[in-house]
Order: C-alpha cells, then sequence, then structure tokens
C-alpha cells in the first residue's frame, strides 16, 4: 500500500536522512567451489556473487583472440520478493546482466588473458531495491578475492528522488513510490562512470545533485568493500600461523 508520505520531518520512512545509505555489510570468500566469492547484505537485500575463471571461453565462437570476455549473469531466486518469482531468466535479468558485465568489463585487464573468459555469478537471494548496485558491489570484492588483475575496485549505488527530495539509496517503498532512480558504477580512484540507468524523471539541477551525492555514497561503499578484502587476507594470515 502506498504510504502518504516517503518522508517526514525530515526523516524517511526507515528514519535516515537524505545521505544516509541502509546498512552494509560485505564477506569475501564464503563460496569454497568458485575462484573468488561475496557475500553481501545492503539493507534487506542479500546477494551472493561468485568468480570463476580466466578459463578457456566456451563455445569457442565466443573467443576474442586479443582479449577476455566478461559474462556476468544475474538471478534473482523464486524466494527473493514478495510473490514467487519465476525462476530463470527474464527481460529484466538479462537487461541487468548485460550491463554489468560491460561495467566490469571496463576495469578487468582483459587484454593479458586473450580467448579467455571470466564468468561472474550473480544470485540475489532476497531482493528489496537496489539490486543491481548490490549485485555488481559484491561481484566486485569477488573478483579480488579471485586474483582477477583490475584497473580499479567498482562500485556502485543510487540516488533518486522521493516527494522531490532527492536521496541516495533507494529502499523498497522509495523505489516503488518514487519519483526517480540513478543507479550508477564508477570506478572510485578516477570517478569514471562503468554504469548509470534512470527511472523516472530528474531536472538537471536534480539529476546532477544525485549525481554527485551518488558519487559520494559509492565512497562510502568503496571503503567497506576494502575492509572486507583486508579481512580476507587478515584471515588468510592466521590460517598460515
Ligand atoms: P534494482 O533491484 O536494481 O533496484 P529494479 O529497479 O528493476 O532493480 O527493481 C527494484 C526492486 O523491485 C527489486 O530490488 C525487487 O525488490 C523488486 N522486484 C524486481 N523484480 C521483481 C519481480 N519479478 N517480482 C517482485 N518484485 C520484484
Amino acid at each position: 500500500m502506498k504510504p502518504e508520505k516517503l518522508i517526514v520531518d525530515g526523516r524517511r520512512l526507515d528514519g535516515r536522512g537524505p545521505n544516509d545509505l541502509r546498512k552494509i555489510k560485505i564477506e569475501a570468500g564464503v563460496l569454497h567451489r568458485a575462484d573468488g566469492s561475496c557475500y553481501l547484505e545492503w539493507g534487506g537485500n542479500k546477494v551472493f556473487a561468485a568468480v570463476y575463471g580466466p578459463r578457456e571461453a566456451v563455445p569457442r565462437h565466443t573467443q576474442n583472440p586479443l582479449r577476455a570476455i566478461v559474462k556476468a549473469r544475474y538471478n534473482m531466486a523464486a524466494f527473493s520478493v514478495e510473490d514467487r518469482k519465476r525462476p530463470g531468466p527474464d527481460r529484466r535479468s538479462v537487461e541487468i546482466s548485460k550491463v554489468i558485465s560491460e561495467a566490469l568489463e571496463r576495469v578487468i585487464l582483459t587484454e593479458q588473458f586473450p580467448r579467455a573468459s571470466v564468468d561472474v555469478c550473480i544470485e540475489v537471494l532476497d531482493a528489496e531495491a537496489g539490486t543491481r548496485c548490490a549485485g555488481l558491489t559484491a561481484a566486485a570484492v569477488a573478483l579480488v578475492d579471485a586474483g582477477i588483475p583490475m584497473r580499479d575496485i567498482p562500485v556502485a549505488c543510487a540516488a533518486g528522488k522521493i516527494d522531490g527530495q532527492v536521496v541516495v539509496d533507494l529502499g523498497k517503498e522509495e523505489d516503488n513510490y518514487g519519483q526517480a532512480d540513478l543507479p550508477i558504477a564508477i570506478a572510485p580512484r578516477t570517478g569514471e562512470v562503468l554504469l548509470m540507468q534512470m527511472d523516472g524523471h530528474l531536472t538537471v539541477e536534480e539529476f546532477n545533485k544525485a549525481f554527485d551525492m551518488a558519487v559520494e555514497s559509492c565512497g562510502k561503499v568503496s571503503e567497506i568493500q576494502k575492509k572486507a578484502i583486508l579481512q580476507r587476507y587478515h584471515a588468510v594470515d592466521e590460517v598460515i600461523e
């Protein structure tokens, strides 16, 4: 049911201010059969990412003699949304898989692995808005965990507009009943934009504000990614001792 207001006395429905992110928890190296992996919770989203490769691309006609191809597959579990979702790919998941693949391809040093494929599986177990950003952020950590050489560690976050105000990281009701959603992914060191999509309408001024706020939030998420990666290496040290 549509809430009367999404912002009351400057606070959002879950108590956040306009610049506040939902709670994020990231753990690297959680799946032992994959070359690299990550588990991420972002608000009510729960996502696993697994990376395989670089390995020989199959079928062979997909091989590029000059560089590796990057194949990300985003999937939402049947039980990840309120009404059971029909299993398997649909238009939305094919689109998200494509934009995430293209974003990751921009930072992976694909030229080092001709004819190879880097495969990224993103499994959304619980979905509560912002899953493409959560999936890409988790995939980035899994790629680091797999030792895939990259120019930078990509990171994603959305901003949007609710009740006429620009805010970051839209929650479920904000996504459903808000006026715009602007998910972006960047390479944080250079600020290069790797993914940008938009639902709804923003004026140029609102767009610029939303974009700047999303970039700033990406910086915060990037710090959490880095901590998860450092923690992973710390754990390895302990095993060696
Ligand atoms: P994102 O998850 O990246 O924000 P969308 O804006 O397309 O992508 O979706 C917003 C939210 O809508 C999802 O996170 C999920 O909670 C919900 N959703 C998406 N697809 C379905 C579906 N088939 N059934 C029910 N809810 C869905």
